[in-house]
C-alpha cells in the first residue's frame, strides 16, 4: 500500500477544487487493503476516513483531515455462466466505463444505457448509478465489502442492498463502516434493449432491430454532447436529484406552469426534471465566485473559471435552491456528496 501525506486532491475530484488530504494510501489488490485494515482493528472508529474512486460525485468544501483511501484494484473475471445469464464480478477500482465495455464485447449484457457513466465499480453500488431509464441495481447479483471495524467480510445480496433512486444501503445504515472490494453483475447473454427513453428513441425512431453495441455508441454520443467533460470543466454530472412531489402539490404547479416537465410515478407521486426548474428561473449560465450553472444544461453546476473553491460551489448550489425553493415552493437535494 502506498501512503502519501498532506496530498492534493485536485487530480481525485471532477470537480477539480482544491484540497488537501492528511493521509492518501493508494492500493491495488483486495489482500493489501483487508491486512491493512485488519492490522490496524479499531483505527477507522477513530480516524476520519473517505473512501474515493474517481471523486465523480464528491465535492470537498475544505482540506480533509482523515484519511482517504483509494483503490486501484482492477479485476473482472467470469464466475458463472449458462445459455440465458453470466455473473461478472469485477474488482472496486475498475473504471465503470470500461466495465460496461468489457461486459458487452464479451456478450454479457445489459450495462449499455448505463455507458461514460464516470467513477468506479465500487461507487456504482454505493451510488445505484442510472441513465437513460437503467439502474445498476437493476443487474447487481451482489457486493462484497470489508468491515472496515471488525475487519470480517460480508457479501450482500441485490435485495439486502436496499437499491432506490441514487441510493443504496451504503449511503444509510452502512454509511462510513464499509469499504467495497467487489461488486458481482447478473448480465444477460441474449441482447437486452431499452430504448424508451426520449433521446434513445429519438436516435433510432421505429427500428426494432437495434443491437447493444448501437445503444452504447448512441448513449457515448448523446452524453458526449450533452455533458461537459470534466477533464475540460470541473463538474459532477447532476448537481441535485430530481425531486419527488405529491399530487396535491403537483396539480398546484401544473396549473401554474402548464410546461411542467413531470413524470408520473408507479406510486402515484410525480419526479419533476429538476433541469427545468432551475432553467425556469433563468438561472443557465449563472456565475458565482467562478463557479456557474451550465448554460446547456441547468442540472451541472461547473467549476468554470477553474479555480473556483469548494465553498464557491456550495455558495451557487445554495443560491440555486433557494430561487427554486421561492419560485417553485420545491427542495432540491444535492445528488453530489459534500465533504
Ligand atoms: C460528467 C458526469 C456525468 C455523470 N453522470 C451520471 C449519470 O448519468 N448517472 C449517475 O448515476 N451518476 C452520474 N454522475 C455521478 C458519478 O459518475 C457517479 O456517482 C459515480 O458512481 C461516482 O463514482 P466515483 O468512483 O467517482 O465515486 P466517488 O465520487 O469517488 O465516491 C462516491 C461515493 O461512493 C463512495 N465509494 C466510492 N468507492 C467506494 C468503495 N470502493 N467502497 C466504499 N465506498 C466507496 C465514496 O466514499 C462516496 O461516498 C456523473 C458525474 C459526472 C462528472
Amino acid at each position: 500500500m502506498k501512503i502519501y501525506r498532506n496530498y492534493c486532491l485536485k487530480k481525485h475530484n471532477t470537480f477539480n477544487v482544491d484540497a488537501i488530504a492528511s493521509i492518501f494510501a493508494e492500493y491495488t489488490t483486495d489482500d493489501e487493503i483487508i491486512e491493512y485494515i485488519r492490522t490496524n482493528e479499531g483505527k477507522f472508529k477513530q480516524v476520519k476516513h473517505l473512501i474515493v474512486g474517481e471523486g465523480s460525485n464528491l465535492l470537498f468544501t475544505g482540506d480533509f483531515y482523515g484519511m482517504v483511501l483509494h483503490p486501484l484494484t482492477k479485476y473482472i473475471s467470469v464466475q458463472s455462466e449458462d445459455n440465458d445469464f453470466c455473473l461478472i464480478e469485477a474488482a472496486a477500482g475498475v473504471i465503470w466505463d470500461d466495465f460496461v465495455g468489457w461486459t458487452s464485447s464479451h456478450m454479457a449484457f445489459g450495462l449499455e444505457n448505463l455507458s461514460l457513466i464516470p467513477g468506479t465499480v465500487g461507487a456504482s453500488a454505493v451510488q445505484n448509478v442510472g441513465a437513460y431509464g437503467v439502474e445498476a441495481g437493476d443487474y447487481i447479483h451482489s457486493v462484497k465489502y470489508i468491515d472496515l471495524h471488525s475487519g470480517e467480510l460480508i457479501s450482500l445480496s441485490s435485495e439486502q442492498c436496499k437499491f432506490s433512486y441514487r441510493n443504496s444501503i451504503f449511503k444509510n445504515e452502512l454509511k462510513n463502516n464499509f469499504l467495497i472490494l467487489s461488486v458481482t453483475y447478473k448480465l444477460s447473454r441474449k441482447p437486452v434493449i431499452n430504448i424508451e427513453y426520449a433521446d434513445l428513441r429519438n436516435c433510432f425512431g421505429e427500428r426494432s432491430d437495434v443491437s447493444p453495441r448501437e445503444i452504447r455508441e448512441a448513449v457515448i454520443n448523446i452524453r458526449n454532447n450533452k455533458l461537459p467533460d470534466p477533464e475540460v470543466t470541473g463538474n459532477a454530472g447532476s448537481f441535485f436529484k430530481n425531486p419527488v412531489i405529491d399530487k396535491l402539490k403537483f396539480n398546484v404547479l401544473k396549473e401554474r406552469f402548464s410546461d411542467l416537465r413531470f413524470y408520473e410515478l408507479a406510486d402515484g407521486n410525480y419526479k419533476l426534471a429538476a433541469g427545468w426548474l432551475i432553467d425556469k428561473c433563468g438561472l443557465k449560465g449563472f456565475e458565482h465566485n467562478g463557479a456557474a450553472v451550465h448554460d446547456k444544461q441547468a442540472l451541472v453546476l461547473i467549476n468554470k473559471s477553474g479555480n473556483a473553491t469548494g465553498k464557491d460551489i456550495t455558495g451557487l448550489a445554495y443560491i440555486v435552491r433557494e430561487k427554486v425553493k421561492e419560485k417553485f415552493d420545491v427542495c432540491l437535494e444535492p445528488e453530489v456528496i459534500f465533504i
